[in-house]
């Protein structure tokens, strides 16, 4: 008999599954990789939403949550996957940097927005009216976090790199059973594969696809995140993600040539450079109706519970709701209002 299952292993399962190590409960993962959302993210963490300047929703209570959850999780696995990055927000007018100085005179904003404004330097790059610069921000390198937590998990026999199959689940008073594993909770931490879920797939996911293209661009060298109508996240070696996209139509994650269309048009405004694209990648972000988490129990079974629902911010809200469902399993401590899935009825 283990504690858990936690199903899905992206940004949300890591999160559980860490709060579980750290709080001395066993548990059993399983991930089969159909989703990739938290591998092909950008990793950028950024509290501030740079279209109208605006904090996104609680990130002044995720980030500092984040961030210890991070560096911990380094110390652990003894890697480096976390390096502090500057962002930079192109401006597109005077009017758009009289609104940045606006939005830096709220008390909510004034930590992460700097009131000296940076001249663009890098004559690869065309920015005609400066930029603001957002504190407090960084990048992961998912796919080396990914690889490294799943070796620390194979390691210590945790890891089950197959689809688990909603089928073969048996579910009693106490405990449920899933083959020859007995545990007493389920977590389900499956992103967009929730939609495959017949016990939660009655919750409203819209689910938004993104896509991302991947440059070399010899002579740009920049070291900054660069936002304007789009993000350049430089990743070393004359490498720089540009995306992302955001389209509800699609619900897979295969790339498109119309993507990287738009994603090039884009860059086009931006840049004044040579470059070439080398990569293209696609994921599902778990986006839901009134863009708020999807944390809680099932409404008949009570050892079923379900991590999901974090849109386009998995890395700012993973560890701060994963300690939230830990504590309403583990203490009864009430699960906010506007996240818990009790806000929808199954039908
Ligand atoms: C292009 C793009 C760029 C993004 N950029 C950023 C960014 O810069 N910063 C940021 O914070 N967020 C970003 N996001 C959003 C972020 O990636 C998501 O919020 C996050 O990945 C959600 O994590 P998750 O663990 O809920 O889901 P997922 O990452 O989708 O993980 C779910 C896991 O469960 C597995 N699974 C599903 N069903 C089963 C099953 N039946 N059996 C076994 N395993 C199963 C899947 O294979 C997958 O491994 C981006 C998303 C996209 C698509």
């Amino acid at each position: 008999m283990v504690d858990y299952i936690v199903v899905g292993l992206g940004l949300a399962g890591i999160a559980f599954c860490e709060t579980l190590r750290k709080n001395d409960k066993t548990f059993v993962v399983f991930n089969d990789r159909s989703q990739t959302s938290s591998r092909v993210a950008g990793g950028l963490y950024n509290p501030v939403i740079l279209k109208r300047f605006t904090l996104s929703w609680r990130a002044d209570e995720q980030l500092p949550v984040a961030t210890d959850f991070y560096t911990q999780l380094e110390q652990f696995l003894n890697v480096k996957f976390d390096k502090k990055l500057n962002v930079l927000r192109k401006f597109a007018s005077i009017e758009e940097q009289n609104l940045w100085f606006e939005a830096a005179d709220k008390a909510k904003l004034k930590p992460f927005l700097d009131t000296k404004l940076v001249n663009n330097e890098n004559v690869g790059l065309k920015v005609p009216f400066q930029f603001g610069k957002v504190l407090e921000t960084g990048r992961l390198d998912t796919k080396f976090l990914f690889d490294s937590y799943e070796n620390w998990l194979e390691e210590e026999s945790k890891l089950y790199a197959d689809t688990f199959n909603y089928n073969e689940l048996k579910i009693e008073q106490d405990f449920v059973g899933y083959k020859d594993i007995k545990a007493k909770h389920v977590v389900f931490t499956e992103g967009y594969g929730m939609m495959q879920n017949p016990y939660f797939n009655y919750l409203p996911m819209q689910g938004s696809k993104g896509e991302y293209i991947v440059i070399e661009s010899k002579g740009l060298n920049e070291s900054n995140v660069i936002k304007s109508s789009i993000f350049l996240i430089p990743l070393g070696n004359d490498l720089y993600k540009v995306g992302a996209t955001y389209h509800r139509k699609d619900k897979d994650n295969i790339t498109t040539e119309e993507a990287k269309n738009e994603l090039l048009k884009k860059l086009d405004t931006l840049l004044d450079s040579s470059y070439k694209v080398v990569d293209h990648v696609a994921g599902m972000r778990p986006t839901v109706k009134d863009r708020r988490p999807l944390l809680g129990q099932h409404p008949k079974y009570d050892n079923l519970w379900l991590l999901n629902g974090f849109g386009s911010h998995g890395i700012t809200i993973a560890p701060w709701a994963a300690t939230s469902l830990y504590n309403r399993i583990e203490k009864e401590i009430p699960l906010l209002a506007e996240m818990n899935i009790a806000r929808f009825i199954e039908d």
